[in-house]
């Protein structure tokens, strides 16, 4: 393939890659020294499945990061200056743990995510269906449910249609992570694989575990499966959840557009999911068309003055009769005044408490328009599907992917591997070691094609102050 490339420039300048890092996987043999393959996969003795010539993946098998390169002659860096491979996901020849002895226990904590219900059912059928493991347990209401409720024992039979609900049959809480209480509980019920299904504050709690566990030396795989409907995990692609929320924010904005459009001088306004990112927001704004102003947590904005929102949505108002303000619900927190308390204040889980800014942004339209327009009719129609978008059941493409990520995850546990996550990078599944992902951030770049995009469609102000 170099060569090929050689001879496509040209002047026949020769080209190089930059290296290549592998990233390791953590394995359970490195901390079990005397650890042995349980045996060959029993995929192999599954009727419905020929293994052919590379159905297994290996250990050389990987995915790349970054696909989208700069080449560059031989000698100069090209772009990116360091490739990362990390081992792709899917099943392996050998096992580690031997079905009959297996002990699986699922945890769902954090937020509700559409597909969460999905993900939980596949994980139950997965190990069933293709690796005969036949005592796998679902524990109720996040980690707390690790050391306060005895666990629940799940069957294919019983979780047959869990893909069609919304929410978590098994429950979810914040807070409760006890790292002592859970891993003693874990030792006691005698579970020897958990998946843990959460957002990053989950993942947080997942890398302690596996550490925890390690550091016992227990004979336990611990894997993390990211669920974060506003797609703010790093490295993956995407997490499962986003594709249906960004639909369902789509209704939402077509709704607030037609509350805007029906009224003199309407204002539409909608606050969407995303703390720190602001991915639902633009996805639904270049996929819906019909908004005027876009605003998420990576860019600022300002409200008066030249440049301002105010000055802008006058303009759209004079031109159009009606505008569409989409706000992501991390946008704008520090515009918003606090009290004291709210400063302090923090949920169960320990993080700020987010403000209501499409609240704020209402008040403060009605405000604007009262001073400037005393005598003209105006409406703001504020729209917040936050929780109705939540618990929605996952779409047919979200359903797909957390199918995909479970087995994948099943795959690599019984293959002995732990602190892993699973996801799709550039739409192909890998392993990736949980303490990466529990740090890596996924922020919307506003300095690339996608947010000039946003900004062609919009056509609103940049908000830099002059
Ligand atoms: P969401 O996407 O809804 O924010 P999340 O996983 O971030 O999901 P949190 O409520 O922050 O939701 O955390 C879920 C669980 O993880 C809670 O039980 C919490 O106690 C635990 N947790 C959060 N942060 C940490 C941390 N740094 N170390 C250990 N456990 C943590
Ligand atoms: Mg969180």
């Amino acid at each position: 393939a170099t060569q090929q490339l050689n001879d496509h420039f040209d002047d026949h300048q020769p080209f190089s890659l930059s290296p290549i890092t592998l990233q390791k996987l953590p394995h359970l043999s490195e901390y079990l020294q005397d650890l042995q393959p349980a045996g060959p996969n029993p995929l192999d003795r599954n009727p419905f499945f020929y293994p052919s010539d590379g159905f297994y993946i290996t250990s050389s098998d990987v995915v790349l990061r970054h696909t989208v390169c700069r080449l560059s002659p031989s000698g100069a860096p090209d772009y990116p200056f360091h490739h990362v491979a990390y081992i792709r996901a899917g099943p392996r020849k050998n096992i580690f743990f031997d079905p009959s002895t297996t002990r699986a226990a699922i945890v769902t904590c954090g937020g509700l995510c559409p597909g969460m219900n999905t993900v939980i059912r596949e994980l139950v059928v997965g190990l069933w269906d293709l690796y005969g493991v036949r005592q796998i347990f679902g524990i109720k209401a996040g980690y707390r449910g690790f050391y306060s409720t005895p666990p629940v024992e799940l069957s294919p039979k019983m979780v047959h249609n869990w893909h069609m609900r919304g929410g978590t049959v098994l429950g979810t809480s914040r807070g409760g992570f006890d790292l002592k209480k859970i891993v003693d509980a874990i030792q006691n019920h005698g579970f020897n694989q958990v998946y843990i299904i959460g957002g990053d504050g989950t993942m947080r709690g997942a890398v302690k575990i596996f550490e925890e566990v390690q550091r016992r030396k227990l004979r336990i795989g611990v894997t993390g499966i990211p669920k974060t409907v506003d797609n703010d995990v790093g490295i993956i692609d995407r997490s499962f959840g986003f594709q249906t929320a960004v639909e369902m924010a789509q209704q939402a904005i077509h709704a607030a557009h037609v509350e805007a459009e029906s009224a003199v001088n309407g204002i539409g306004l909608v606050k969407l999911m995303g703390r720190s990112t602001g991915h639902i927001t633009l996805h639904a704004t270049l996929s819906s068309r019909d908004v005027d102003c876009c605003l998420i947590p990576e860019t600022e904005f300002y409200l008066e003055g030249k440049g301002g929102l105010f000055e802008f949505l006058e303009q759209r108002l004079k031109e159009r009769g009606h505008a569409v303000v989409v706000v992501a619900e991390g946008a704008g927190q520090d515009l918003i005044p606090r009290t004291k308390a709210q400063e302090e204040e923090r949920d169960e889980s320990g993080n700020r408490v987010f403000l209501d800014v499409g609240a704020w942004l209402k008040s403060e339209l009605k405000k604007w328009w009262d001073r400037d327009h005393p005598n003209e009719l105006f409406t703001v129609k504020y729209i917040d599907p936050t929780y109705m978008i939540r618990a929605v059941p996952a779409n047919a493409t979200d359903n797909l992917y957390c199918t995909l990520v479970a087995h994948s995850a099943i795959h690599g546990v019984m293959a002995g591997h732990t602190g892993f996550v699973t996801g799709p990078i550039n739409g192909n599944h890998a392993y990736i070691p949980l303490i990466d992902v529990a740090q890596a951030k996924n922020a919307v770049s506003t300095k690339d094609h996608k947010w000039e995009w946003v900004r062609s469609v919009t056509n609103q102000p940049d908000f830099v102050k002059s």
